[in-house]
């Protein structure tokens, strides 16, 4: 019995977009569906280790293509785990099951069709690129150990029909029904041409030309049936010269089949890099850096490592893929095993192969194996120089590579506290002075004579920090700011607390030692008896809001700023712990006054004249809320903080 069922909305639309837009990238639904061939092989053989007779005797493991220049078909045929009927309604009807609402998301707002190859590529269509050159798929799948196969066919229109069959042989089988060369639709007039130039899938040259650039590295023999034109031989094995030549058919191996990452380095060529990474990764996009290492000694494993080019959509997500492909002795144990890399470096995609781990494991035990602790070490330390080497040898490439991914590696401080300073050296920084990236070092190195800390500023976005009025005085005394826009950021300060002999403090905290040329005490003391009168009322006045009322030496052209205590936390890290849900202890900032500024002189003559004058309670209050917009913090109040400006605009302007 049949049953006809529709495809999620937004698989609608993404089997209509890879219909219409990505013609140049036609060929990979070989790749796609060999791909998958081979993941089903790896499962099988995995499942097979602790349960042989899964195998039903049927260990030869093997990836068919069976062109058909007749029915104008291409079939391909893997022995691998195969799919249950509930699993082909699962994986077959879905798509980017991980990130499907995000990617439905991306869709809506990418807006027309120029930028949709490069979307597509983001999250890896696999099985529908067959679409690309099919009218029709059919799929055949019987899963290993089960007693019925499932038949589910679809024109890519939106349905699919799937049915129970009796039986039928362990694993998947895929006829694709390609489009007719002669017969492109109506609305695909522009590719017209495209269509009539495109080698025919049924080509056994085409195919194998294709297998051979996209599937090389595939571990299993990828075979198909050629026909060859020989003449007979004699009994010594010679060519029988005036016999007449006679067709004969022999399964050809397509590919190299040996496990790529076993070979020598030097030995792998940069395609075969990218193709291998396309394979394992599921993006469409070259990979930015490639790492593959063989440890020998006390453990002996190989890693073969890839920085993507781009962040996944999901990286900061709550649960974002992550982990490496582990292998035991070139046998696929297990995919996603995020014990095997530190957290800061989970966009890393690749694989571990292990010659130490015991093979008749189930995955969870693996995990806990003890030798994996050390290969995580091992590879993030990898990771590690990776980027600094990169970052001495090849400064713009690295800093794409930060602009990427810098805000993820940072979370090293939090989750390896002990490798802080070595991911101080590679942490890039934007500055108050600098026009582009910095490294901690390149800033430490533009001090200012007399200038015994590196300061920072904490916040939300690099343009409100730039006008921080916490920043004036060092504007003025030309001393270089870090400004750090990223939540992250407070963790990497709290954990590196100094860099090359230099204290880092924050420009918005405690009072300002460490600059150069500062007032001296006596300066000091007698500025805050003269301004007594107004701190003392400020301090009574906004007793319930700030800690302190005090005279400020980092204000040039601001009135007022607030500040944490030396100890305290700064407004950016008690917004992020409140967004975080976490109970963030009351605790309230110091406002510091600019003793230089019209308007505090005039406040404090005031306050001089009459501090118990009623407008001060007014004018604390718009101090306040000034002080909390200059940082790009939320008022209480909006809209009696715009009312309290009108009205004093209106009595300046004289009504
Ligand atoms: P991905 O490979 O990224 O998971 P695909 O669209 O290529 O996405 O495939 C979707 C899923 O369909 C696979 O994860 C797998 O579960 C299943 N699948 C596809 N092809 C096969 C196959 N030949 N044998 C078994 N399962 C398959
Ligand atoms: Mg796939």
């Amino acid at each position: 019995m049949s049953e006809t069922r529709q495809f999620q909305a937004y698989t609608k639309k993404l089997l209509d977009l890879m219909i219409h837009s990505i013609y140049a990238h036609k060929d990979v639904f070989v790749r796609e569906l060999i791909s998958n061939a081979s993941d089903a092989i790896d499962k099988v053989r995995f499942e097979a280790l602790t349960n042989p007779e899964l195998l039903e005797g049927d260990g030869d493991f093997k990836i068919r293509l069976v062109p058909n220049d007749i029915d104008h078909t291409l079939t391909f045929s893997d022995n691998g785990i195969g799919m249950s009927y509930d699993e082909v309604i699962e994986h077959i009807g879905t798509i980017a099951r991980s990130g499907s609402e995000q990617f439905a998301e991306r869709l809506k707002t990418a807006g027309g069709e120029a930028g949709t190859p490069d979307l597509i590529g983001q999250f890896g269509v696999g099985f529908y690129s067959a679409f690309m050159v099919a009218k029709k798929v059919e799929l055949w799948t019987r899963k290993a150990g089960s007693d019925h196969s499932v038949h589910w066919v679809s024109q890519g229109d939106g349905e699919y029909t799937i049915e129970k069959l009796e039986s039928g042989r362990r694993g998947t089988t895929i006829t694709l029904h390609l489009r007719d060369k002669d017969a492109p639709r109506e609305d695909d007039e522009e590719d017209v041409d495209e269509i009539y130039n495109q080698e025919s899938y049924t080509d056994t040259w085409t195919l194998k030309r294709i297998v051979k650039k996209y599937s090389d590295f595939i571990a299993f023999p990828v075979v198909m049936d050629t026909k060859k034109w020989e003449k007979p031989k004699d009994a010594e094995g010679n060519e029988i010269a005036d016999a007449e030549t006679v067709e004969s058919t022999v399964q050809e191996t397509l590919n190299t089949s040996k496990a790529l990452w076993t070979r020598q380095p030097a030995s792998v060529t940069k395609e075969e890099y990218i193709e291998f990474y396309k394979h394992i990764s599921r993006d469409w996009q070259e990979p930015a850096e490639t790492l593959h290492f063989h440890v020998e000694g006390a453990q002996e494993w190989t890693g073969l490592l890839f920085f993507p080019e781009k962040a996944p959509f999901d990286l900061f997500s709550r649960e974002p893929r992550r982990g490496l492909q582990l292998y035991i002795k070139r046998v696929f144990i297990a995919e996603d095993v995020k014990e095997l890399i530190p957290d800061h470096f989970r966009f890393v995609k690749g694989l571990v192969d292990s010659a130490d781990l015991p093979l008749n494991v189930s995955r969870e035990t693996v995990q806990h194996d003890r030798l994996v602790p050390l290969i995580k070490k091992r590879i993030g330390n990898k990771l590690l120089s990776h980027c600094k080497e990169l970052l001495e040898k090849d400064r713009p490439r690295y800093e794409k590579l930060w602009e990427e991914f810098g805000m993820c590696i940072k979370e090293g401080f939090h989750y390896e506290p002990a490798q802080k300073d070595k991911l101080a050296e590679i942490v890039l920084v934007k500055t108050t002075t600098a026009s582009g990236w910095s490294t901690l070092a390149e800033v430490a190195e533009r001090k200012k004579e007399g200038q015994t800390a590196l300061y920072y500023l904490t916040g939300d976005k690099i343009e409100v920090l730039q006008g921080a009025p916490q920043l004036e005085v060092f504007k003025k005394k030309g001393v270089e700011v870090l400004l750090l826009p990223e939540a992250v950021d407070e963790i990497m300060v709290g954990a590196l607390s100094s860099f090359d002999e230099l204290e880092l403090k924050s420009a918005a905290r405690g009072e300002l030692d460490g600059l150069p040329e500062s007032e001296t005490k006596e300066e000091k003391a007698e500025k805050n008896t003269t301004f007594g009168p107004l701190t003392e009322r400020l301090s009574k006045l906004l007793g319930d809001q700030v800690s302190q009322v005090r005279l400020s030496d980092r204000l040039t052209d601001s009135a007022v700023c607030l500040v944490a205590d030396q100890d305290g936390m700064s407004g950016q890290l008690e917004r992020m712990l409140q967004a975080m849900g976490q109970p963030v202890p009351q605790q309230k900032r110091i406002l510091e006054l600019n003793p230089e500024h019209s308007l505090v002189l005039a406040l404090r003559d005031l306050a001089e004249r009459d501090s118990g004058d009623e407008r001060l309670g007014e004018y604390a209050e718009m101090l306040m809320d000034q002080a909390l917009l200059a940082e790009g913090a939320p008022l209480k109040n909006p809209a009696r903080f715009a009312q309290r400006v009108a009205s004093a605009m209106a009595a300046a302007v004289g009504h």
